[in-house]
């Protein structure tokens, strides 16, 4: 028999349902008029309760998540989300918190704020701290509109260009165009470095700023970090850190203390709060006392004499702010996460952290090496950046690879990523991987080699255990099919595009 489950719009019959309300103790009332809905509802499907718990449980099943394998996603910090932070953020203080009740009333609330704009100024050696922006894009186009502001309140209206690693991630350019200005790029060296002569050539007058990841996206530590940041400097520029690769360096290095000016957190890779799926991530910035009064509002502030009758806590908007980058307090239930987090650790223990995240992705690194050439014979980070182009399997390609490790049961690494390093396979382990899953891992990435030599169509056609096989991933992300239309879908069907509803028809609704 085949395992053919009807979307839950066709299993509809008319008059289930599955709530019992109590008999009515109050007199009838009716609505008024101009709130009752004249058109039938379309298409809502009537079900039993137990029909729609095993259509959502049966389709929450098919998220790979961390909770149930190893998800070595390079730049994405996959790591554990520990379950001690669901239970904090659900406290009712803070979950049933109203953003619009008082200070007066959110006292508890405002100082895990203020806080965590402390801890994270101290980890990073930055003296101020907003945690309005929601993911780590918005708190780089939050950086770079900061740049700005300082740079034409100080009457310098020429600094357009913001220089870009060609290694970097894509939103880096892509916040410096949204935010109006200039990208120029930057060539990387033979050792996976920002290119220095090409660095020296491409500041001018005109730079408003040069936005890096540290360590980079390949991994690496930029060995010559002071020295670009001085010349950046000297150029008049200011120096934006991206800090999605933060969990390389707690406690190891503060990026304030070697040249950068302001940097985004992502709370969500580094602190761990859950993501994934698009949101719901926390991208806080720090910066210098210089970059301070331009913020997002509102930061947290204390006042020491405050008396009992006083908010000691209370909101404080910087003079020049560029104004409020998110609506209210920021994504308040990873706050309370990242707080979680760091309270749990401390600082020797957020230093482990990184230890181990650095141990685990060399271990990974140094055992396929001799199969999967690496992209810089150098010690990694945190990630390692492999070429998925094996010795003896020239058809093979590392989107093959990538699609057989689904088989094998582990979340593919980050792939084509990036851009400067050709079928790049970016392995990032994270420090909650213990060793025998990444010798699991490793042992996998190995068999896969011998199959790539073998029988590469065993490649070439994985996934074969999965729901869905290979998707058309562009058409998937510009025309998604978001909600169910009989119609449309038994087009896509008759062309052959649906070809996934022989395996289940309920993964593409
Ligand atoms: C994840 C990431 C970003 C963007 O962060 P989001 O929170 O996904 O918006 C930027 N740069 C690098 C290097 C990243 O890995």
């Amino acid at each position: 028999m085949d395992t053919y489950e009807p979307p839950i719009f066709e299993l509809s019959s008319p008059g289930k349902h599955g709530a019992n309300l109590p008999e009515l103790d109050v007199p009838a009332a009716s609505l008024p008029t101009n709130l009752l809905r004249n058109d039938d509802l379309a298409a809502m499907p009537e079900l039993s309760e137990v029909e729609v718990i095993r259509h959502f449980t049966r389709i929450s099943q098919r998220n790979v998540c961390i909770d149930t394998v190893m998800y070595p996603l390079g730049s994405c910090t996959m790591k554990y989300n520990p379950k001690i932070h669901e239970e904090a953020a659900r406290i009712a203080g803070f979950a049933m918190a109203h953003p619009m009740q008082g200070e007066n009333l959110s006292q508890g609330a405002l100082q895990m704020m203020y806080e965590l704009q402390h801890y994270l100024g101290e980890i990073s050696g930055f003296d101020a701290v907003s945690l309005q922006p929601a993911a780590g894009a918005q708190g780089e186009l939050t950086g770079i509109l900061v740049f700005r502001a300082y740079h034409l309140d100080r009457g310098d209206t020429e600094r357009v260009e913001v220089l870009v690693p060609d290694a970097a991630h894509g939103t880096n350019p892509a916040t410096a165009a949204m935010a109006g200005l200039k990208v120029i790029e930057i060539k990387s060296d033979d050792r996976g470095n920002v290119d220095m002569d090409d660095l020296k050539a491409k500041l001018s007058p005109r730079t408003a700023g040069l936005m890096l990841t540290n360590p980079n996206t390949v991994g690496l530590f930029e060995e010559q970090i002071q020295e670009v940041s001085r010349l950046v400097h000297e150029a008049g520029g200011l120096m934006y850190g991206d800090g999605a690769n933060f969990n390389a360096i707690l406690g190891i290095v503060k990026p304030g203390a070697v040249g950068f000016d302001f940097m985004h957190y992502n709370l969500h890779k580094t602190f761990t709060t859950p993501h994934g799926g698009g949101g719901p991530g926390s991208g806080a910035v720090g910066c210098t006392a210089e970059l301070a009064p331009f913020l997002p509002g509102p930061l947290v502030a204390y006042n020491e004499k405050a008396t009992a009758d006083d908010n000691a806590y209370h909101f404080a908007y910087p003079e020049k702010s560029i104004g409020q980058m998110k609506t209210f307090w920021g994504n308040f239930g990873m706050l309370v996460r990242a707080w979680t987090y760091i309270r749990t650790l401390g600082a020797e223990g957020l230093r482990e952290v990184s230890e181990t995240a650095v141990l685990n992705a060399n271990y990974i690194r140094v055992k396929l090496k001799d199969i999967y050439p690496q992209s810089f014979d150098r010690i990694c980070m945190h990630e390692s950046v492999l070429k998925g182009q094996i010795e003896g399997a020239p058809d093979v390609r590392t989107l093959d690879i990538a699609k057989r490790l689904i088989d094998y049961g582990f979340h593919p690494p980050t792939v084509y990523f990036p851009l400067i390093v050709p079928e790049a396979l970016m392995i990032e382990p994270t420090e909650t991987e213990s060793k025998r899953n990444m010798d699991f891992f490793i042992e996998a990435m190995r068999r896969i080699a011998a199959e790539a030599r073998e029988d590469s169509d065993i490649l070439h056609e994985a996934p074969t255990n999965t729901p869905v096989r290979r998707l058309d991933e562009a058409r998937a992300a510009r025309q998604p099919v978001l909600k169910y239309d009989k119609v449309k879908f038994d087009k896509l069907r008759e062309e052959g595009e649906a070809r996934v509803h022989e395996v289940n028809m309920a993964s593409v609704i």
